[in-house]
């Protein structure tokens, strides 16, 4: 199965060349239904475009694409659709030449050197091929927010009656239970007691 998240190092150019990767939906829902899973699935397959640049065996992808999301909004529990832009920008570095300093080529004592901390989204290989699929894992995670919302202000559900508040208010007396004053409600309890 071709899998374009896998680059084969030998067949990268030099120069500039175009990165197309296809991210089928079951792919973007391994993504975002792992463990701990996102309040959302794919909404379908995605596509990822960018550049990718070889100097000498070292790698940089420069990609962008969107990810097409769902979920239910968490307040009204409306399907909510929408799409996250995700931006992957890393080099790969050979097994081999991770070594403190200039890179030249020293033989054997260094093969324990350190990462530079500056170069944290600099990533290793080893072998001839590169597999993108963790950093773009990383990379979709990021740009997912928190919780599926249908819009900023979503009103909810009446906890009471049940009805969709965004729809108009139903009448009933929510003062006590409404869920965007529960974290009040503590502070509060003294004064409604009375
Ligand atoms: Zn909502
Ligand atoms: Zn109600």
């Amino acid at each position: 199965m071709k899998n374009d998240l896998v680059l084969n190092v030998d067949a990268l150019e030099e120069a500039n060349q175009p990165f197309e990767a296809d991210l089928p939906r079951e792919f973007l829902d391994g993504v975002l239904r792992a463990d701990p899973p996102t309040e959302f699935h794919a909404a379908g397959a995605a596509h990822l475009s960018g550049r990718s640049t070889k100097m000498v065996r070292k790698v940089l992808v420069q990609a962008t694409g969107r990810i097409p999301l769902q979920g239910n909004c968490k307040r009204c529990l409306k399907p909510v659709t929408l799409e996250e832009q995700v931006e992957l920008i890393r080099t790969w570095v050979p097994n081999d030449q991770v070594r403190k300093g200039t890179g030249h080529h020293l033989k054997g004592e260094e093969i324990e050197a350190t990462f530079d901390p500056q170069t944290v989204d600099e990533e290793t290989y080893g072998g001839k091929q590169i597999d993108l699929s963790q950093a773009v894992r990383e990379q979709i995670l990021l740009s997912v927010p928190a919780s599926p919302l249908c819009r900023e202000d979503c009103k909810g559900l009446c906890p009471r009656c049940g009805k969709d508040l965004n729809d108009g208010d139903c009448g009933c007396d929510r003062k006590a239970i409404d869920p965007r004053w529960s974290a009040l409600q503590g502070i509060q309890l003294d004064k409604k007691e009375k």
